[in-house]
């Protein structure tokens, strides 16, 4: 068989026009550019993200990382200041009656950035276009590709492997596209992933579970009294629910519950409300709710002859900074497919195993780092030992350390390998056991009394 390539002219179907798709486009457009290619680049997505609402909303807290906004700056793509709807300086920590405030520990202010992914929730109006995937939809556009707005039904493998893949869009079964690569960019709220499984080449959607959003509108004023201008989070001690956040968004605040697996969606407005405390913004009226599905694995197999899955639909970071993902995996595919073909042992080679060891090797790292955390949440004494710890006011070694550890964890800014080692310093350990002492002997002095 002749070596699967891009060549002068190639078409590029991809399936989704969120992050993951945008980001590729913009790569595959890039690297061709580079490789002397021109490539025919089109994006298929039924989403209107100018639509406020469920229409135009890909489902997402809307936390910008900072790694991703200072990559992104690197590339030419500056998100205007109009579609950033907070630009907030760190993250209070709820455990129970404990409260910790985490900033930048240099000072900058501002570095987390807060967007909407479609242009608000339901009955919200804005006077310009806020969309985060508009704005990078367009940039893609902008960089030569072209979007078919459309969703896709079904993709079929020709009977002779040198010829293109086929596309079917829903709207017309009969409406046929033909491309030589195709990209999956499609999500994982979508029921394309099944038909993708089914295609026979091994594919398999990543894990997920139901989580559990709403979006809150308040007087402006009112935020940033309440919310001081950072991130809450709520740990509560629950088997059932694992975290809550409220993220300010201009007039808006998002909050997100994320449950245990297998937790039934129905329960969690009820839990949210125990969770967060009484009188707060979790009880004012919702403009609008969703139950997206969360990523909890990778996908396996994410790549075959001329099809590649990127984002969601392949390789996402446990719990973080999702879109993030989408911009690593991207122009890791893109890449791939470029330089070094359309096969699948090309995209195994070049694609696949530097997403394992970016992504998939360091989940693991984050799921011990988060069962962990649960571990600690639900022991009083080890989250008021990991409390004090970090608001000594000393500043100690220890303090710094900890606070190093959970700003990251909450930020996704450092790899969860080089925050799980740094869980394990000795001083820390050490510092740990010295405070438990303190605390348990405290106690039994109190009982004394
Ligand atoms: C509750 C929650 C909160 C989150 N918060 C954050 C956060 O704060 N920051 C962060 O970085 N990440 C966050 N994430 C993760 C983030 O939302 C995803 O990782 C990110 O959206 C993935 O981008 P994507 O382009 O792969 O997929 P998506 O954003 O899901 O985009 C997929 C696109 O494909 C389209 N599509 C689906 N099926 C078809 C089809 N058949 N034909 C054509 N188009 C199709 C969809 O319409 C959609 O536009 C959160 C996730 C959840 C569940």
């Amino acid at each position: 068989m002749t070596r699967l390539a891009l060549k002068n002219g190639s078409r590029v179907a991809i399936i989704g026009g969120g992050p993951a798709g945008s980001f590729s486009a913009y790569f595959l457009k890039k690297y061709s550019i580079a490789y002397g290619l021109d490539l025919q680049i089109n994006i298929f997505d039924g989403k209107d993200f100018l639509q406020n609402g469920p229409r135009g909303c890909n489902l997402c807290a809307g936390v910008i990382a900072e790694n991703l906004f200072h990559a992104l700056e690197r590339e030419g793509i500056v998100l205007p200041e109009e579609r950033i709807l907070s630009r907030l300086d760190g993250y209070v920590l709820h455990s129970g009656e404990d409260r910790l405030e985490l900033t930048e520990e240099n000072g900058s202010r501002g570095t987390i950035a807060t967007v909407f992914r479609g242009n608000g929730p339901r009955y919200s109006q804005f006077p310009d276009a806020i969309s985060f995937d508009d704005y990078l939809l367009t940039f893609a556009r902008d960089f030569g590709a072209e979007v078919i707005p459309q969703p896709i039904a079904d993709i079929r493998f020709p009977q002779d492997p040198s010829q293109p893949l086929q596309l079917y869009t829903r709207a017309d079964e009969e409406k046929m596209y033909e491309a030589e690569l195709v990209v999956g960019a499609f999500g994982v709220n979508t029921r394309l992933a099944e038909q993708v499984e089914k295609m026979g080449f091994g594919y398999q959607r990543p894990a997920t579970f139901l989580t559990y959003q709403t979006e809150i509108g308040l007087p402006s004023k009112r935020i940033p009294h309440k919310l001081e201008n950072r991130i809450h989070v709520y740990l509560p001690r629950s088997r059932l629910l694992r975290y809550v956040t409220l993220t300010p968004k201009g007039d808006f605040v998002t909050l997100t519950a994320v449950g245990h697996k297998g937790l039934d969606p129905k329960k969690y407005p009820a839990l949210v409300q125990k969770a967060v405390l009484a009188g707060s913004i979790a009880e004012e009226t919702a403009s609008c709710a969703c139950f997206p599905k969360i990523v909890t694995s990778t996908a396996v197999k994410p790549y075959s002859n001329r099809m590649v899955m990127v984002g969601d639909a392949g390789y996402s970071r446990y719990y973080k900074n999702g879109i993030e993902s989408a911009f690593i995996t991207s122009r890791l595919a893109a890449k791939a497919a470029v330089y070094h073909g359309l096969d699948a042992r090309s995209f195994a080679d070049f694609y696949h195993r530097s997403a394992l060891r970016i992504i998939s090797r360091d989940n693991e790292y984050g799921r011990l780092l988060f069962f962990s955390n649960d571990v600690i949440s639900r022991l009083p004494l080890f989250r008021k030992i990991h409390v004090q710890l970090a608001n000594a006011k000393n500043h100690s070694r220890s303090a710094r350390k900890i606070r190093w550890i959970l700003w990251n964890m909450l930020t996704g800014n450092a790899p969860y390998k080089k925050i799980f080692f740094a869980v394990f310093d000795l001083g820390l350990q050490v510092s740990f056991l010295i405070q438990a002492l303190k605390i348990v002997i405290d106690r039994i002095k109190k009982l004394l009394k």
